[in-house]
């Protein structure tokens, strides 16, 4: 299978690349993105056989399926990374939290967000084909929290790849920073921005663009990437685990004529877009519920069909990897329900409108598969606390999905970052009080019955090895001059 293009004029005819080149070279000629024109499908009887595989068979089974152009030894060394994971067979951790109510944990990876489990394998993948067409690469990555040490992580030693994550100097949490500046690794480095993620991710896409830029890399024969989930590449991953999600539930007892619903944390909605191709894949999820923060673009598109930016200015909430407006991979669901014609006429209102509305015929195709709502960080507070009641520890990016569960329907909720990542919102919802980030931990750590896992406590010991923060006109010369060395 080839992957197309989600854009296309009247009268143009699409395009098509081989996933090994959309993984090297993700953003397109067109301007919009590379997805696939069909999924391939999988029958109930076979979801029966499929339940008795255990994560990485599963991984590898729905892979084969696309028929990709990409050997199957480089994607059974890219699942082999799940090794590295808290349970080396099983790097998701599915458990049932009430009658009807599961929690698929997407965070058992290096960096404790759900981020590794697309990133640890397509960092393997990317970095073999870069050696087989004895190339280097730059891959770039702006970051709100965890993409950054993500991919860091999956690159740190590789030969080939060098690594240049930005970040917002102040946008962080403290966990996020130090995971960020004291990674290890020769070929990588982490630079500080002194503005906010969209300065960071402005900065990020002007270098994509740059010919200059492009050029001074030539001189010392690096090509330029990005990892961030745009690039179709990490979405593969992201579909493999919300099927996981539904044979869990089948061994569970769930009936093969019956459906569950998803809720899924969203910002740039490669999570969401996971789940929606694993339901035409033949997951029997009925709705896949987008939960959102006060920064609620998707709950506004879902419920009206009208997604409106031009009057939202971005907010800060204790879910920062959720605060997005632009959420690119809504282009990929455009896309597959209505065509590429229709998507570069609605992305075009977009770009110069700020704004694009569908049909009511359009919106009700959506409504078929997803709903929306959004919660407030004081909501997302309550629910932590009602739930560490309970004994459970979530952390507020998952958080945001507890007001859409609904006790009738079978519902799985995905939750994508371990909640040491984010101590001072857990000390407020739990009512703990600490000196500091690592007496917080351990404070949260014993309140919950848990212990911080090791690399974290680690981080407050570890010397920082890329203090660097600059401004952003400072930005490509700081990169280049470190590349020279
Ligand atoms: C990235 C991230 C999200 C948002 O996922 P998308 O695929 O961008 O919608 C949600 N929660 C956490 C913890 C994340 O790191």
């Amino acid at each position: 299978m080839k992957l197309t293009q989600t854009r296309l004029q009247e009268k143009e005819k699409a395009q098509e690349v081989y996933l090994s080149d959309a993984l090297l070279s993700p953003s397109s000629a067109h301007g919009g993105l590379y997805a696939p024109q069909n999924l391939p499908t999988v029958s109930s009887e076979k979801f029966a056989e499929l339940a008795k595989l255990n994560y990485d068979e599963l991984a590898l089974y729905i892979i084969k399926l696309f028929d990709f152009d990409i050997k199957d030894e480089i994607f059974k060394q890219a699942i082999k990374r799940y090794k590295n994971f808290d349970k080396p067979n099983e790097p998701v951790e599915f458990k049932k939290l009430d009658e009807n109510l599961y929690i698929n944990e997407l965070y058992h990876g290096p960096t404790r967000a759900f981020k590794d489990m697309a990133l640890q394998p397509f960092g393997e993948i990317l970095s073999k084909l870069a050696s087989e067409k004895k190339e280097n690469y730059l891959i770039m990555c702006a970051t709100s929290g965890d993409t950054g040490p993500a991919t860091l992580k999956t690159f740190a030693n590789c030969a080939n790849i060098k690594v240049v994550c930005l970040y917002p100097a102040l946008g962080t949490s403290e966990v996020q920073r130090l995971q960020m500046v004291c990674m290890q690794g020769e070929n990588l480095k982490t630079i500080g921005i002194n503005g906010n993620f969209d300065d960071a991710q402005r900065a990020l896409k002007s270098l994509l663009a740059s010919e200059k830029f492009k050029s001074e890399l030539a001189k010392n024969e690096l090509k330029l990437s990005a990892a961030n989930s745009v690039n179709f590449g990490r979405i593969l991953f992201q579909i493999i685990y919300h099927i996981y999600a539904y044979t869990r539930l089948l061994k569970d007892g769930l009936k093969h004529d019956e459906s569950f619903d998803i809720i899924v944390p969203s910002g740039n909605f490669g999570n969401a877009l996971g789940a929606y191709y694993a339901k035409k894949i033949g997951a029997k999820i009925d709705k896949i519920k987008i939960a959102s923060n006060a920064n609620k673009i998707l709950t506004e598109f879902f419920t009206t069909g009208i997604y409106d930016i031009s009057n939202k200015k971005l907010i800060k909430t204790i879910s920062p990897a959720m605060d997005i407006l632009i959420s690119s991979n809504v282009e990929r669901l455009l896309f597959d329900k209505f065509g590429a014609k229709r998507t570069k006429e609605l992305m075009d209102e977009l770009n110069n409108k700020k704004c694009y509305k569908l049909t009511q015929n359009e919106l009700a195709e959506l409504q078929k598969d997803f709903q929306a709502e959004f919660c407030t960080d004081d909501e997302c507070e309550k629910y932590i606390a009602q739930w560490i009641k309970k004994g459970v520890a979530i952390d507020p990016h998952t958080a945001t999905c507890l007001k859409m569960v609904d006790k009738k329907r079978t519902t799985v909720v995905t939750s994508t970052a371990h909640w040491v990542k984010f101590a001072p919102s857990m000390l407020k919802a739990s009512n703990i009080k600490a000196n500091n980030e690592k007496d917080a931990l351990s404070n949260l750590a014993k309140k919950f019955g848990e212990k911080v896992p090791e690399s974290i406590m680690l981080l407050f010991e570890t010397p920082v090895l890329h203090p660097d923060v600059i401004d952003q006109d400072q930005i490509e010369n700081k990169i280049l001059e470190w590349i020279k060395k």
